[in-house]
């Protein structure tokens, strides 16, 4: 019996008999996204943003449509704060070569939490070794919360620039954002936040929030893969230089420099992902018609389901709260004994997919003390019946490795 009335609108879901528990890496996409994708591929294919004939311009005002239901998504002031990318991590990316490498010194300090992904790790390294500045970490306790004494230890006068993720894809807890915000911009520094985990699952503000860039992907968004978003602040964008440069991101050339288009077109070089972001703008509708509130009751049911059956199967540890409401569908967890690849392949032979390996977080593996965990992650069209056979193939596990109980 399916009493979730969502899942008719994933074909994948209705062919695939298997639990699809791995949707923090990426979501399954309903019709309307892949009819979407269909229709402007059928109706509208022309290289947007070039051409003056009807195709184009047909393309062109697809792609200028995703752009504002993105704006209006994020709440963002302006349509040309929002600029597409592929994903998260180019997002990402272009703030720190073209933010970073300009405005920060030797000297200064850049703040990431322990518990990033590499995506949000990896450009604040480069951007540190290339600047002279110091990475400096804010430390979380050993349930993913972050409290004011780690905070006060992380950031200082120094402080320029501070990237956290909203929620991280590891506990699933929500960083306290607007608190993080406050103290940033007191020392005159600027918020980095990464929405790749928080944008599916929660409604975002990005001025009520006041963060100065975030960045999410489409894909796990339920939306195409390769089209990525960045929010920054007009007035931060307008002085940055662009990240990539090229077709399409020019005013006016000449042998010697160049000229760059206003906003958004200077950050966006070459063809853009049209397709994709017709796809994005689907999705976000589809997301929008059903409401957060209903995707917020249906995952936390989930959730608690799912944590109290791990909570209840010995020698099993889940990391992160032990509140449903603060994992935001995400449950890692380790079973003694049992490596997680075994875990997940054990449970990939009961029809159940899942998650195992440092999810891109090393640092935070070795701070928690593990090498490598199993994660579960939910979505509002998963089902009991699916957690119930999830957590069924959990019980069994370490008996079946050969373990007397
Ligand atoms: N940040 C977080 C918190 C993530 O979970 C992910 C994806 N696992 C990323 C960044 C990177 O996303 P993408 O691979 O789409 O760039």
């Amino acid at each position: 019996m399916n009493k979730n009335p969502y899942r008719k609108d994933f074909p994948l879901l209705l062919s695939n008999p298997m639990a699809y528990l791995d949707n923090a890496a990426t979501a399954q996409r309903p019709l309307a996204v892949i009819e979407a994708e269909a229709e402007f591929s059928e109706k509208y294919n022309a290289n947007p943003l070039r051409g003056l004939y009807e195709l184009s311009v047909k393309a062109t005002e697809c792609y200028e449509a995703a752009r504002e239901t993105v704006r209006r998504f994020l709440n963002a002031k302006e349509a040309c704060e929002i600029i597409f990318t592929n994903n998260t991590t180019q997002s990402i990316n272009t703030v720190a070569y073209s933010y970073g490498l300009t405005n920060i010194k030797a000297g200064d300090e850049i703040v990431v939490s322990i518990m990033e992904h590499h995506s949000n790790l990896l450009p604040w390294q480069m951007v540190a070794r290339q600047t002279g500045a110091t990475l400096r970490f804010l430390e979380c306790e050993m349930d993913g919360s972050l409290n004011e004494a780690r905070l006060d230890a992380a950031f200082s006068e120094k402080t320029r620039l501070v990237a956290i993720a909203q929620v991280s894809n590891v506990t699933g807890r929500t960083a306290p954002i607007e608190e993080i915000v406050k103290r940033a911009h007191a020392v005159g520094a600027v918020v980095v936040m990464d929405a790749a985990q928080s944008a599916p699952h929660m409604a975002i503000d990005v001025q009520a929030l006041d963060v100065d860039f975030l960045a999410f992907s489409g894909h796990k968004l339920m939306g195409p893969m390769g089209i990525g978003v960045l929010y920054g602040k007009k007035e931060l964008l307008e002085v940055m230089p662009p990240f990539l440069t090229g077709g399409e991101m020019i005013e006016y050339v000449t042998r010697e420099g160049a000229t760059y288009a206003p906003l958004p077109h200077k950050f966006e070089a070459g063809t853009v992902d049209a397709s994709g972001a017709w796809g994005l703008k689907a999705a976000i509708e589809y997301l929008e018609n059903i409401g957060f509130e209903e995707i917020e009751r249906r995952e936390l049911e989930l959730t608690k389901r799912a944590l109290d059956g791990l909570c209840a199967i010995p020698h099993v540890h889940v990391i992160g709260s032990e509140k449903a409401e603060e994992h935001c569908g995400i449950l890692t967890f380790t079973v003694d004994g049992v490596h997680p690849h075994d875990v997940s392949a054990m449970l990939d032979a009961d029809g159940v997919a899942v998650r195992a390996g440092h999810h891109c977080a090393q640092p935070l593996m070795e701070y928690l003390g593990v090498r490598s965990t199993t994660r579960a992650s939910l979505f509002f069209y998963n089902t009991e019946e699916e957690i119930e056979r999830f957590l069924q193939s959990v019980r069994e596990l370490r008996g079946r490795m050969g373990y007397a109980e």
